[in-house]
């Protein structure tokens, strides 16, 4: 049972504590108790998960019945995805919320455009690419996700307002409306989130941070409340999306990252004033009968995932089962060509110059299609040369943690505009920093703690203003006619991408329906060997892939996908039954 927590912080912020908590956080991180894993997963009935007009699918119900009273009010996806997205940040405050960052992906149907609305958090204008080193040595992560230097300028906010301004048909207070309600108000405490806070240790390092979290699970009631929250978004309701980089709340945040334990809190008020959300062209690509839209750099989702499928049309993937070794083994090795190149060349558009084009040829993906023996794990995957591009040095990441932090979810509205919507704080509680109701991200982690390798610049190296790239993936596929026919992303730090594929392939080429596809077993390469879902069909493989030269994991794989499929003239939707969201419509 649980016991009251302390109401005075437990370390306090001097040389000894510093000496004490680093080696214990490294410990901790490393120990990965954030994850409250899977519970049995509940698969909602098809009755439920079909509609006539509209449509969201999302992580909580509380979440998705606000994005669809908006719809039932004529809102745009747009407007409902704004809603939707305002209680997710206080249902599943350690994932998403204001303090963090994220991609729009939105196909608008009366134009047939697809763009994305990027919000990712920026590096202050001090950053310089050894944010993440000492005397030559890396941080090692665990220190490095709690403090001053991981905060980046929180993008969701401007992103959502950008989206908005251009498509909202709904006033921006409206939409802000039900989650201030619903944090003022609370809820039962959700069993996922407070498995999460019984589960997250390093929540001890951060008194105010455990206190707001744990306090509310040894309340009587066991409510969850966040009037902080509530207050800072009728603020932004009432002086608009600017209010959180300029004024009060843009000085809260700077206070907050300012007084961090360790690391360089060297965020600006000036920081924040300058931070602007970009409007993007999605990355597209064709996939057999279809048109694929991805989400641009800084993602790496859209490039990679749209190569992976590049190299797959050139096998017969419809006729091949989805428990056969050499199925597994097929899309571990595009996997592997594909995670090569987005090492190498993906980061910041604004800072580096990605060759998309060269990197989706249908040539250049044909010759790496090429490389794969249908039999055999090749030794080594290298970055290829797209475009003709001499070979620099391999760029070989650090090995990436299984971060949790992030949510996704689709909207469809009743003109046929689809939103996918994929958020983050980076880790679960993000730098674990709370201000004004909000968690602070840690996105910076993102970035290369090693910007060194290589002969050039570091694609993903720390620079000031600089965004760093992310595997968030929502998708958006289309027909020959240009007509929606399926809208999904999910969680999961960089195993997303796997994620993401998985459903992709087995709406597509598989023929299953959206919810069968998001139930499949995960499977996962990301040039570290083979994962594969514990507990499922597909782990049975191992041995077999071990023969074929992988190395292979069995863990739990949480994703969170949350897809919507066009069927006929109506919609069917799907959630992960690994957590606990629905797709409902009307
Ligand atoms: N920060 C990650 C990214 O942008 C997502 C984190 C997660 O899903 O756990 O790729």
């Amino acid at each position: 049972m649980l016991t009251n927590g302390p109401t005075k912080p437990l370390l306090h912020n001097g040389p000894v504590s510093r000496w004490i908590i680093g080696p214990l956080f490294v410990l901790m991180a490393a120990c990965g108790a954030t994850d409250p894993g899977t519970t049995e997963p509940v698969t909602q009935p098809e009755a439920e998960r079909l509609a006539e007009r509209h449509m969201v699918s999302a992580a909580h119900p509380a979440a998705v019945e606000a994005g669809l009273e908006v719809l039932r009010n004529g809102g745009h996806a747009v407007d409902a995805a704004i809603a939707v997205q305002m209680v997710l940040g206080f249902i599943e405050a350690p994932e998403t919320g204001i303090g963090g960052g994220g991609f729009l992906l939105l196909h608008d149907a009366t134009r047939g455009t697809t763009h994305m609305y990027d919000g990712r958090e920026t590096a202050p204008a001090a950053a310089t690419p050894d944010r993440f080193r000492t005397f030559g040595i890396e941080h090692p992560l665990g220190l490095a996700i709690p403090s001053g230097s991981s905060v980046g300028v929180p993008g969701l906010i401007s992103m959502l307002g950008k989206a908005h301004a251009d498509h909202g048909r709904i006033s921006w207070a409206e939409l802000l409306e039900p989650a201030a309600r619903l944090a003022e108000s609370g809820l039962p405490m959700p069993p996922r989130l407070r498995q999460q806070i019984e589960s997250d240790w390093s929540l001890r390092l951060f008194a105010d941070t455990r206190q707001f979290f744990r306090g509310q699970l040894d309340g009587a009631d066991s409510t969850l409340r966040n009037p902080e929250l509530a207050a800072t978004l009728r603020h932004l309701a009432l002086e608009g999306p600017d209010a959180l980089y300029h004024g009060p709340v843009a000085e809260a945040i700077v206070e907050r990252v300012s007084s961090a334990r360790w690391g360089k809190a060297d965020m600006q008020l000036s920081d924040l004033a300058n931070y602007r959300s970009v409007v993007r062209d999605a990355v597209c690509a064709p996939y057999r009968e279809w048109t694929l839209c991805g989400g641009a750099p800084p993602s790496s989702g859209g490039i990679t995932i749209l190569q992976m499928l590049g190299m797959l049309e050139h096998f017969d993937l419809p006729q091949m089962s989805p428990e056969d070794p050499a199925t597994v083994h097929l899309i571990a090795e595009v996997s592997r060509l594909a995670f090569a190149d987005r090492n190498h060349y993906i980061g910041d558009p604004d800072s580096v110059e990605i060759p998309i084009e060269d990197l989706l040829d249908r040539d250049y993906l044909s010759q790496r299609a090429g490389l794969i023996n249908p039999l055999r794990a090749m030794e080594h995957a290298r970055p290829g040369e797209p475009g003709g591009r001499i070979e620099l040095t391999e760029l070989r990441p650090r090995s990436e943690p299984p971060e949790h932090g992030t949510s996704h979810f689709s909207v469809v509205d009743g003109d046929g505009n689809l939103v996918a919507l994929t958020s983050s704080n980076e880790a679960p509680f993000g730098s674990r920093m709370l201000v004004n109701g909000m968690v602070l991200n840690n996105q910076l982690t993102d970035f290369t703690f090693n910007p060194h390798l290589g002969q050039g610049a570091h694609p993903n190296a720390v620079g000031p203003g600089k965004r760093p790239r992310s595997s968030m993936s929502p998708f958006i596929v289309l027909d020959q006619a240009g007509e929606p026919v399926l809208v999904v992303g999910s969680r999961g730090g960089s195993r997303i991408i796997g994620y993401v594929l998985k459903t992709l392939v087995g709406v597509l080429d598989w023929g299953l329906d959206i919810q069968e596809a998001i139930a499949l077993p995960n499977l996962v390469e990301r040039g570290e060997g083979i994962e594969l879902e514990e507990n499922t069909s597909i782990a049975r493989l191992a041995d077999s892939l071990r023969e074929m030269g992988h190395e292979v994991k069995i863990l739990p794989m949480t994703s969170g996908l949350h897809g919507i499929e066009r069927i006929g003239n109506g919609w069917r939707g799907g959630a992960d039954p690994r957590l606990d969201g629905v797709a409902r419509g009307d």
